[in-house]
């Protein structure tokens, strides 16, 4: 089954049950404190907290979110994306457990003729919170999942809250056995690669309060009205029904995959694991850089810029080392070093635009700024790439396992290379880096600026001396005008 699909069986599903469809929000909201959204309940916040009041008891969204939380683990454990789509259904004060659990249940394990997912009911394990019996005897008693395949799980798991005074709730979260080829037995508890996580069903029951221990929460008593807020992963989803490995060898991935290997001229899934991890690396950033770019992310130093630029270089950088690791086996399309950019993304555009319309009409738009990206790294790589195989080949030679704090520093200072990439590189290397040095330099440099821009504005206060000729004509205006601006830069 293909992921629109997926998609659109879980829309009707919950349509047909009186939920009303809200289209996915942008992945960048006026949030402050949420760097992007990373869950399908952010944009029903208010009706949740009570700060509005919603204009449907019942909702279904199909939610774009971005986590740069897992960026660490793409590629290396099968199942966690960057950007990924969370399906959910929201009761605000309307049903509770019982009508949600069956909801989840029948989605699963209906037949595919009857609309439903139609997976196999004994392959699926659900989690309850250690003290939750009502969810438990809805499991067992009235859905009949037998008692060994009901998991309680703690606080860390099962347990959701949002803000302290704020919503909180025990959960209740569906795995799916692959089987032993992916672990070890003994459900979610054993083991969350072999029976892996889709579906997180939430029950927002109580208020929170700031105390309580490492296992506990203090709870202040019931909300007004009981909720309910859940989140399937369409990819993971994709992922068991497509039956394939991986969340990154899905119908939306896998033709990125491909391409990286046409382009790379390296194959993918050849028995080299390092080699796998760059291609889904590829995949899974190309596509999360294009949806970003798609609602208003550019490539920055900070904040949602940051994580744009990080991701894009990381797809740069994977390209260049399989394309390095073919030439040094003769079968390189190309140099390593030449532009690929432009391609992938667009072939993003090309799977993603039929779930979101906005980046073929953006296309242009999308690809010129991830390309141009491309190119301001290049530059950034061709400077800094010797310094850093100096530097490393320097410590190996000196017997030592770390690059020097003030290496990471030059780098960092004079080329660009932002201390992930040094790192990056370093592990790439077998070495590790002085973070606590290069972190120290980076203070005292910060130091340096902060007198400099006190000196100036000292420089700036003595101005008060020319005063008089500045009172005198527009010359001196000008004079004044420049001052001002370079104490401020
Ligand atoms: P995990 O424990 O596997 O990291 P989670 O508990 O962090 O998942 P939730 O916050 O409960 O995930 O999100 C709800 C659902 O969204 C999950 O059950 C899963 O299907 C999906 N999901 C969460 N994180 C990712 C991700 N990084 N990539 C793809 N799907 C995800
Ligand atoms: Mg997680
Ligand atoms: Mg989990
Ligand atoms: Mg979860």
């Amino acid at each position: 089954m293909q992921t629109h699909d997926i998609r659109q069986r879980f829309l009707d599903h919950f349509i047909k049950a009186g939920h009303t469809e809200v289209p996915s929000a942008s992945l960048v909201l006026d949030d402050p404190n949420l760097l992007f959204v990373n869950a399908g309940m952010v944009p029903f916040k208010p009706y949740f907290l009570g700060e509005q009041t919603p204009p449907f008891d019942r909702a279904t969204s199909v939610q774009k979110c971005v986590r740069t939380l897992d960026i660490e683990e793409v590629g290396i454990t099968t199942r966690h994306n960057t950007f990924f789509q969370m399906a959910g259904n929201f009761s605000f004060g309307d049903y509770f457990k019982r009508e949600a659990i069956g909801f989840a249940w029948s989605l699963l394990t209906n037949s595919v003729d009857e609309g439903g997912y139609g997976i196999d009911p004994e392959k699926l394990w659900p989690t309850v919170y250690l003290d939750d019996d009502e969810a438990e005897s809805i499991w067992h008693d009235e859905i009949g999942v037998p008692a060994e395949r009901i998991q309680r799980r703690g606080l860390k798991d099962n347990y959701w809250s949002m803000g302290v005074p704020g919503p909180c709730g025990p959960c209740s979260e569906i795995f799916y056995d692959r089987g032993p080829a992916y672990g070890v037995e003994g459900g979610p508890e054993a083991d969350e690669d072999r029976y892996i996580e889709i579906w997180n069903l939430v029950f927002m029951q109580n208020v929170r309060g700031p105390g309580g221990g490492k296992d506990n929460y203090e709870i202040l008593g019931p909300l007004p009205k009981k909720n309910i807020d859940t989140g399937l992963g369409i990819e993971r989803v994709a992922c068991i029904l497509q039956g394939v490995d991986n969340v990154y060898e899905t119908d939306l991935l896998k033709p990125i995959i491909d391409l990286a290997s046409r382009l790379t001229g390296r194959a993918y899934g050849a028995g080299n694991h390092d080699d796998d991890v760059k291609f889904r690396v590829i995949a899974d950033h190309a596509r999360t850089a294009a949806l970003l770019i798609g609602d208003g992310v550019l490539p920055g130093n900070d904040g949602r810029g940051y994580v744009l630029r990080r991701l894009l270089r990381r797809v740069v950088r994977s390209v260049r080392l399989l394309t390095a690791g073919s030439e040094a086996s003769g079968t390189a399309p190309a140099a390593a070093d030449q532009p690929t950019m432009g391609d992938i993304i667009s072939l993003v555009v090309d799977t993603m635009s039929p779930s979101y319309p906005n980046l073929a009409e953006q296309r242009e738009h999308i690809v010129d700024v991830a390309v141009a990206e491309e190119a301001s790294f290049s530059k950034t790589l061709a400077a800094g790439s010797k310094l850093f195989a100096d530097a490393a080949t320097a410590t190996k030679a000196a017997d030592r396992s770390t690059i020097s704090g003030d290496d990471a520093f030059t780098l960092h200072d004079t080329y660009g290379f932002p201390i992930d990439l040094t790192l990056e590189m370093a592990a790439e290397a077998g070495l590790s880096v002085d973070r606590e040095g290069f972190t120290e330099l980076m203070a005292e440099q910060k130091q340096r600026a902060k007198a400099d821009a006190t000196a100036r504005k000292s420089g700036h206060a003595d101005l008060s001396v020319y005063r008089e000729f500045l009172d005198r004509g527009p010359t001196l205006f000008t004079g004044f005008d420049e001052l001002i601006s370079e104490a401020t830069v």
